[in-house]
């Protein structure tokens, strides 16, 4: 019979699980154990042989299970889990989305080297970027939305350090105004500063577009990083972070994890395991409402500008990008509410079934204001270029009834209406 290609989402239930090796239980348990029983002295040793990488694997051995901060079945699974979606060798999952980030950056940066990233940043990252990178001699250079690439080139030759460029990091679409770059353009310009055995990486936080809407790694990145936190937990209940590449660069990877000690749980791993099984049904839903969503408020009168990617229109260079690149819209919602911060707190003040709280990804709706919240730490002039207004609202749609997310807004929005109208006769 000919081989079936199964899926991911077909696969998110069953696979690198194996049910005799746990008196058949259906369901992988939680390995809750620190350390794990060698059959003899022998196997011990040849277990440690492999983790130190004292001699090669022979081909049909596998790594043994040693200790839980250098491997356990619950980590392994949800990482052969986790390489499906895409198709990478190897992953290593981390206790939070900052600590997969700050190890990457820990682990292919050193003083002198330089750094390019995209603006805006995930505020984590740009603070470990500015308050950390920066202060071990590590060169930065950020890049605005919009910027052409020949003007990123140039920066990169006009900073004197070209020949010490060790990573272009980019997140596409940007958070909170969903601005894409260009991800195999960036990976063409690495390529055109590495030289022999320096090469320069190119690194994608993924996390806006979780593990469906976008595969970085097919577009020419190197490694690719997430937020478990946010659509892959999908469920607002825990903290967690991934990294996905090739084998040489995991393993660089995943030996900085061993040491610094922030691999997920093994109780955390498990509940990931459980929530990829519905990664494919959430993510849809919540994509077909955000669209709902977008289209809503892009017609609403006390809405300016919506920002989202079901909406950029056609023949625009953003638009190309995404087509290249996207397969799903996303379900981060963007928009400029008419008036300014009282108007959209009065907004978010009266959402009676979205909630408001950073975080996104989730099933259930969220809404905040970034220039307040998620925000509040970023340069006020770098905030007003990337448009991060008093006016903009960002939203996380989860996997509500449309109909009930559209009342929710429809009611919220009145609400500015009549406060706007009531502060009219007051004056
Ligand atoms: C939330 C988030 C992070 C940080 O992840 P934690 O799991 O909170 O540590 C990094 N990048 C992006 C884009 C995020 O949304």
């Amino acid at each position: 019979m000919k081989k079936h290609d199964f899926n991911p989402e077909s696969l998110m239930m069953t696979y690198g699980y194996k049910p005799e090796l746990s008196e058949g239980a259906i369901k992988c348990p939680i390995f809750q154990t620190s350390t794990f029983v060698f059959k003899t002295a022998e196997e011990g040793k040849a277990f440690f042989e492999l983790a130190y990488g004292l001699r090669e694997k022979s081909p049909k051995e596998e790594p043994g299970l040693i200790y839980s901060r250098i491997n356990n079945p619950n980590l392994e699974i949800l990482e052969n889990r986790l390489c499906l979606w895409d198709k990478a060798d190897d992953c290593a999952v981390f206790e939070s989305g900052m600590s997969a980030i700050s190890t990457v950056l820990l682990e292919f940066l050193k003083p002198g080297d330089l750094l390019v990233y995209s603006n805006p940043l995930y505020g984590g990252t740009d603070h470990f970027i500015h308050h950390f990178l920066n202060k071990i001699g590590v060169h930065t250079i950020g890049i605005m939305p919009g910027q052409g690439i020949d003007g990123v080139i140039k920066m990169i030759k006009d900073s004197g350090k070209a020949d010490r460029l060790a990573m272009i990091y980019l997140e596409t679409p940007a958070n909170p105004t969903n601005n894409i770059v260009d991800i195999d353009k960036f990976s063409q310009v690495a390529k055109q500063f590495s030289k022999g055995d320096k090469q320069a990486l190119v690194a994608v936080d993924n996390t806006y577009m979780g593990p469906l809407w976008q595969h970085p790694l097919q577009c020419g990145a190197d490694l690719v990083l997430y937020s478990a936190t946010k659509y892959i937990g999908g469920h607002s209940d825990l903290i967690a972070g991934a990294v996905l590449g090739n084998v040489e660069l995991m393993v660089r990877v995943k030996t900085l994890r061993t040491f610094l000690g922030n691999m997920v749980s093994p109780h955390t791993a498990w509940l990931l395991l459980r929530s990829l099984e519905t990664l494919k049904v959430r993510m849809d839903q919540q994509t077909q409402n955000a669209q709902i969503v977008a289209d809503y408020l892009k017609n609403h009168s006390k809405v300016k500008n919506v920002y989202y990617l079901g909406l950029l229109e056609e023949g625009t260079e953003m638009y190309q990008v995404y087509q290249k690149q996207c397969f799903a819209p996303g379900a981060m919602v963007s928009f400029d509410i008419i008036g300014g911060e009282k108007e959209a707190f009065t907004f978010l003040n009266h959402l009676k079934l979205m909630k408001l709280a950073v975080s996104l990804g989730g099933t259930e709706s969220l809404a905040e204001h970034p220039k307040t919240m998620t925000h509040a730490g970023v340069d006020e002039e770098q905030r007003q270029q990337m448009k991060i207004t008093d006016q903009l609202v960002r939203l996380s749609i989860g996997i509500e009834h449309s109909k009930d997310l559209i009342w929710d807004l429809k009611q919220a929005l009145g609400k500015v209406e009549s406060y706007s109208t009531k502060e009219l006769k007051v004056i």
